[in-house]
């Protein structure tokens, strides 16, 4: 069955304010079994409103609305609705009681404007809203379900739980999306699409997207069942994909890079230190994120200064001199170094020009050193990353520990 979304406020065309509710909306949707097929933005304007409505009610089963039911004079989804549905808004002494008991119990009279919030369109059933003034309304419209919720979230999280939620489900048809994702590293997003692309359209039930940040790709197949249907068709792909990428693919369960490296350091009782240049500490970061990693994880340095590659990482003062500090002899230096200081089985290292400034034609912002010891040659890699200053540095903690991750398979 088919679902969508209509936010309702000015304040969320502007750039100060983001429609955030749709998130966990569709969130819990989808687990109930309803497709989020569309999500609209409209601001308080009467017709917009009406016409998001109007278009809803010909193309979707359930239609979430939130917002625009505050007491104020921009607050016109009740009325838009009752519109649209030819029903007439009528107060409704209850709400208006209830309205007037929840004034008075924090020492207010209530205003005259607020009595608009206990108007309701004919046949709406009430859903409560413990957490604020403006209760919620289900309304069923020729087989088609339409609920309105106000717009701030800790108000409608609570009526989503206790009310909403199973009247959701209660109308849905037993449908549930099956979904498989996998993390995959190494290659650019273009390489991996014409490696995969050959299987997945043959299966064109099964939706499958990729989706690429600045660490890993996810690549996920989605793929709507019947209730007794099977998900065969859903893993025979995800079979397929598995051969293709083989280690490619670094977590087939939703895990982040490092604790996947986390896992492999565990499972062979070895113990990892750092030495970091242009990172300041967001490998250490990222490593520590992971639960456990005490158990693997000795400690690492910032050594920023040529100095502190020197003193901390004992980085021969000739390497620095003769290649550089940002070079393939010193990120090795720094590996090794670090690994004797901390007595660790693996030291890696990061070195490199994250800019803007201090790129020259030989050593362009962007170019970074990994350096690998574990006690045999000292080993290094080096890349030229893309983007500012924020994105460089993170692609290279992403590199280090994908680079540990390849020599520990
Ligand atoms: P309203 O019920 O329209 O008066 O909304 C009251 C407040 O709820 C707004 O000022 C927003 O801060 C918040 N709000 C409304 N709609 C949304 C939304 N779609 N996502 C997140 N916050 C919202
Ligand atoms: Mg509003």
């Amino acid at each position: 069955m088919k679902a969508e979304i209509i936010a309702v406020g000015s304040e969320l065309l502007t750039p100060d304010c983001l429609d955030t509710n749709s998130l966990f909306l569709s969130e819990r949707l989808t687990e109930a079994g309803f497709r989020v097929h569309l999500k609209t933005i409209v601001g308080d304007v009467h017709e917009d409103i009406a016409g998001a409505v109007r278009a809803a009610l010909g193309r979707s089963d359930l239609i979430l609305l939130c917002g625009g039911l505050g007491p104020t004079e921009d607050d016109l989804t009740r009325t838009a609705v009752a519109t649209v549905l030819g029903r007439p808004v009528a107060i409704d002494e209850g709400i208006l009681q209830t309205l007037r008991e929840r004034f008075a119990a924090r020492g207010f009279r209530m205003a005259k404007i607020n009595e608009r919030q206990a108007e309701l369109i004919q046949g709406a059933e009430v859903i409560d809203n413990p957490l604020g003034t403006a209760p919620g309304m289900w309304i069923e419209e020729k087989g088609r379900h339409i609920v309105l919720l106000p717009g701030p979230p800790r108000e409608i999280k609570p009526m989503l739980e206790r009310t909403v939620l199973s009247k959701i489900r209660s109308i849905a048809e037993g449908e549930r999306l099956d979904s498989r994702c996998f993390h995959v590293t190494g290659l650019t997003e273009s390489e991996l699409d014409s490696r995969i692309a050959p299987i997945y359209t043959a299966y064109p039930d099964v939706n499958t997207t990729l989706l690429a940040g600045t660490r890993h790709i996810s690549v996920k197949l989605c793929r709507w069942t019947k209730s007794g249907e099977t998900t065969s068709k859903l893993d025979e792909l995800a079979g397929l994909i598995q051969a293709e990428l083989g280690d490619s693919i670094f977590s087939a369960r939703g895990e982040f890079m490092e604790e996947v490296v986390g896992q492999l350091l565990k499972r062979s009782g070895r113990t990892l230190a750092v030495a970091e240049s242009c990172t300041g500490g967001m490998l250490g970061m990222q490593i520590t994120r992971v639960p456990g990693s005490s158990e693997y994880f000795l400690g690492g340095v910032i050594c920023y200064s040529n100095e502190a590659k020197m003193k901390l990482c004992r980085v021969p003062r000739e390497v620095l001199h003769k290649h550089g500090a940002v070079s393939a002899e010193a990120a090795e230096a720094m590996a090794s170094g670090v690994r004797e200081a901390l007595n660790s089985s693996i030291g890696i290292s990061i070195t490199g020009i994250a800019g803007p400034g201090g790129g020259s034609r030989e050593k362009p912002v962007g170019l970074v050193y990994i350096g690998f010891s574990d006690g045999n040659h000292p080993e290094s890699r080096h890349r030229i990353m893309p983007g500012d200053r924020d994105s460089i540095r993170e692609r290279s903690v992403y590199l280090a520990l994908s680079w540990l991750r390849r020599k520990l398979l």
